[in-house]
């Protein structure tokens, strides 16, 4: 299988002449050109690679044992899983699934998904760097074993674990897009196909809405729109230089009082300081202006039937 590059944060910023139907055409065009163009490697020296789930890299990006263990860490609180371990071949295993304490039934079947996968997702360590805005899928790279016929596809999962210092915002929305919902993002596209919101600015894309059922699940409050809205703020107080802030809302519905309230939660980052912006700008809508759209989006989400993604498993 091919994956194309995706970001689970893109930045979107209206420009005049730059229209997102262009934004969406170069797209378009960069992907014909790598489908045009798999990447395949002979054989691996490494004993493993011929074998599907979730690992550490092996190669020279691979997590150091503190990223590891952080990506644990943060899974484990996601799904509950009182077993689950990278195991002495650094391949993320759930032991047994009947084990757990609290966490989301959606991201433990999106793990077992994961877990059995005829593909390898690496995971890649990249920090500090320009192209990657918190995590996103390279490109598969396909390898063959010409003596033994095995074949399979690796897709990295590239991770810039300094990104996330960079977060500011409400507690909760920090909660709410952690190192572990973003694996888990990039998760739903390769071990589901889902897909993004590309091309409609206001939605979130079949692969957030499942992510926002873990959150629901989880009691976290649930992201608004898949792509960032961005302003211009002055670099210091009092500065006449100014930089591009990208925003993420967050909301959930709460009764109190025998009435149902919307809580909002802000998320924000330095564009510039995270990663690559293809990006549009605030088009000035207020707080007030969104909030029929946070609460029609939140009943949505809660009317819709427990879908469709992923096979039950428990
Ligand atoms: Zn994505």
């Amino acid at each position: 299988m091919i994956d194309f590059v995706r970001s689970i944060a893109i930045i979107s910023q209206v420009r005049k002449r730059l229209s997102t139907n262009c934004v969406c055409a170069i797209a378009v065009s960069f992907a014909a050109t790598c489908a045009l163009l798999p990447q395949t490697r002979a054989a691996s020296s490494d004993p493993f690679r011929y074998r599907g789930g979730l690992r550490n890299s092996p190669g020279k990006h691979k997590l150091n044992a503190r990223q590891l263990d952080a990506v644990l860490t943060s899974l484990r609180d996601k799904t509950g899983l009182l077993e689950m371990r990278f195991d002495e071949d650094w391949f993320l295993t759930l032991g047994d699934q009947t084990k757990f304490s609290g966490g989301s039934a959606t991201a433990r079947a999106l793990l077992n998904a994961t877990a059995s996968l005829p593909h390898a997702v690496d995971l890649e360590s990249h920090m500090y760097s320009p192209e990657v805005a918190f995590a996103r899928l390279g490109k598969s790279v396909g390898y063959y074993n010409y003596t033994t016929g095995s074949k399979i596809d690796v897709a990295p999962l590239e991770i810039d674990f300094s990104d996330f210092s960079k977060l500011r915002g409400d507690r909760q929305a920090l909660a709410a897009f952690d190192l572990g919902f973003v694996i888990l993002h990039e998760l739903g596209h390769t071990a589901l196909g889902l897909r993004d919101a590309a091309d409609d600015l206001q939605a979130l894309g079949e692969c957030e809405e499942l992510i926002n059922r873990i959150r629901r699940e989880l009691n976290l409050p649930e992201r608004q729109t898949y792509v960032a809205q961005a302003h211009a703020a002055p670099v210091s107080y009092g500065s006449l230089r100014s930089t591009q802030i990208a925003e993420l809302v967050f909301a959930r519905s709460v009764e109190k009082q025998g009435r149902m309230r919307i809580e909002k939660f802000n998320l924000n980052w330095e564009a510039s300081q995270v990663g690559p912006s293809a990006t549009i700008a605030d088009r000035g809508s207020n707080t007030s202006d969104r909030r029929p759209q946070i609460e029609d989006r939140l009943k949505v989400a809660r009317d819709k039937p427990d879908a469709t993604f992923l096979p039950r498993h428990e």
